[in-house]
């Protein structure tokens, strides 16, 4: 299928897709669509940045605009991610569409949500938190709701997202259609769906959990000190707007500081932020009145800025799929890329994850074997266990509000201000497997502590390992000289 006419949807459609400047469908939409509007069940995945928003939201609004009854649902794991996959939404709809949507999210106001709901939206794009919310309030109904859509499935079937979204699925109809799209799905993510999907159709573009290939994927092996030099000397090699992703909240908003200061045009984007204030970061950084991001993983998944030419990893991501995630934010749509990702000596467990995931085969070669006596094989590390998270989790909702040892202020941040209660801020699931606020050394500390002697001797070089399609042995990391040396 070579054009968008060839699925026979509705004029309304096809009139949109020519405005938006679709004129073929991209092979996850060629597999999608026809089985969707057939009324299947997909379980879908496609490498990053190649068209799932569509694959879905056509189906979803065609099959709306054929029936005068019944609404959609779509869930995703973050609110920046809602907020564009409403966008496109809204542009396959059109100006004038008789369809009313509602847009649920976290952080923003419930009275204007309270109002949307009114006016019997037939599609509702949310996330979990803020959903599960109306429906304890009853202010949303999703008993005619036919049509459910879970985007980033692996994210919101793990075990954050999880329990919300059984929440959610108990007040949908049992006769429904489902989809389901992620770049990545684990093998028991995909046996965990298997409870949401009534007879699926399994559709798979490309290989699964491989990076684009037309990103540049380099690595480079440095001391956990020496990386904000480094990161300077990447910054002012490079051209274009840059994501950097660091592990905490805290360190995101520090690092965008630190980096102004350094004359850089930068800012931090996390989910301690106020919602209107994440909406302007990214707002500024679409338009590019700023260069460099820098990022918790709440922005590792779905985001469309394509004018993103480098992705940084200052720090791995705690789980490996958000590798191939955090990857995908560059080279959308066929455009190039490139990516870094810095490991320290104390990564080695999150790299060999993540040669793992890329690379199974040649990563089994050259596996660590344990010695002596205790040979049992280590896990393979999927991020810290939820039992040990000393972050503010909000994955139950019970249990996380309880445990989570945020100071006062976070309740107020995140939203359970007045009426907007939302209970905790699922959402933020992305960014909360990681320590936060880690205590800064005192002065005192600072003064007493010796200055550590530079070394350069063992890390500080690039390789450029991989083959972006991460079918061949990636190399190991080499010992080089320093880069530093390269830039004095
Ligand atoms: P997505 O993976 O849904 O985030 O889409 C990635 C990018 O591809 C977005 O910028 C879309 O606007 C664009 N895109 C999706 N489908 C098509 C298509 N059929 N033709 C041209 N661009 C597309």
């Amino acid at each position: 299928m070579n054009n968008f006419e060839g699925f026979g949807l509705s004029g309304v459609l096809n009139k949109s897709l020519s405005k938006m400047d679709y004129k073929t469908p991209t092979p996850i939409q060629v597999q999608a669509i026809p089985l969707a509007l057939k009324g299947h069940d997909i379980l879908g995945s496609a490498q990053t940045g190649t068209g799932k928003t569509a694959a879905f939201s056509i189906p979803l609004i065609e099959s709306l605009l054929r029936s005068e009854r019944g609404s959609a649902l779509v869930l995703t794991p973050t609110r920046e991610l809602a907020k564009q996959v409403l966008g496109v939404i809204h542009d396959l709809l059109g100006r004038d569409s008789q369809i009313k949507t509602a847009f649920i999210i976290g952080g923003e106001s419930m009275g204007k949500q309270f109002s949307q709901l009114r006016a019997n939206p037939r599609i509702i794009v949310g996330t979990p938190g803020r959903i599960n919310d109306h429906l304890k309030r009853g202010s949303i109904k999703l008993d005619d709701t036919g049509f459910l859509v879970l985007d980033e499935t692996d994210r919101m079937l793990d075990m954050g997202f999880g329990v919300q979204l059984d929440k959610i699925i108990k007040f949908l109809p049992t006769k429904r259609q489902t989809l389901m799209f992620s770049a990545t799905l684990p093998k028991g993510i995909i046996t965990l769906s298997a409870k949401y999907l009534n007879n699926p159709q399994r559709i798979s573009v490309g290989k699964s959990n491989v990076v684009a290939q037309n990103i540049k994927q380099e690595a480079m092996h440095i001391e956990q000190a020496d990386k904000y030099k480094e990161l300077i000397l990447q910054l002012h090699e490079r051209h274009g707007s840059i994501i950097v992703f660091v592990k905490t909240k805290y360190n995101a908003d520090k690092m965008a500081k630190k980096l102004r200061q350094d004359g850089f045009t930068s800012e931090g984007l996390h989910g301690d932020l106020r919602q209107n204030r994440r909406d302007k970061v990214m707002k500024n950084f679409r338009q590019q009145n700023f260069r460099i991001l820098i990022a918790t993983d709440i922005a590792s998944r779905g985001l469309d800025v394509p004018h993103i030419e480098h992705v940084i990893n200052y720090d791995l991501p705690q789980v490996a799929e958000d590798y191939i995630h955090r990857m995908g934010r560059t080279a959308r749509a066929g455009a190039k890329g490139s990516a870094l990702s810095f490991v320290s000596p104390q990564d080695g467990r999150k790299w060999h994850a993540i040669e793992r995931l890329l690379n199974p085969e040649a990563a089994n070669d050259h596996r660590e074997r344990p010695q002596g006596k205790n040979k049992a094989r280590r896990k393979p590390y999927r991020g810290r266990p939820e039992s040990r998270q000393k972050s503010s989790d909000n994955h139950g909702e019970k249990r996380s509000c309880k445990r989570s040892k945020r100071p006062a202020t976070y309740q107020a941040k995140q939203g359970h201000q007045g009426q907007n209660s939302e209970q905790c801020n699922t959402e933020d699931h992305a960014e909360n497997r990681t320590y936060e606020h880690k205590k800064k050394p005192s002065s005192k500390f600072i003064k007493d502590r010796k200055p550590k002697a530079k070394k350069h001797k063992t890390y500080n070089k690039k390789f450029s390992g991989f083959k972006s399609d991460g079918s061949a042995p990636m190399k190991r990391l080499s010992k080089s000289k320093s880069s530093h040396k390269r830039a004095a």
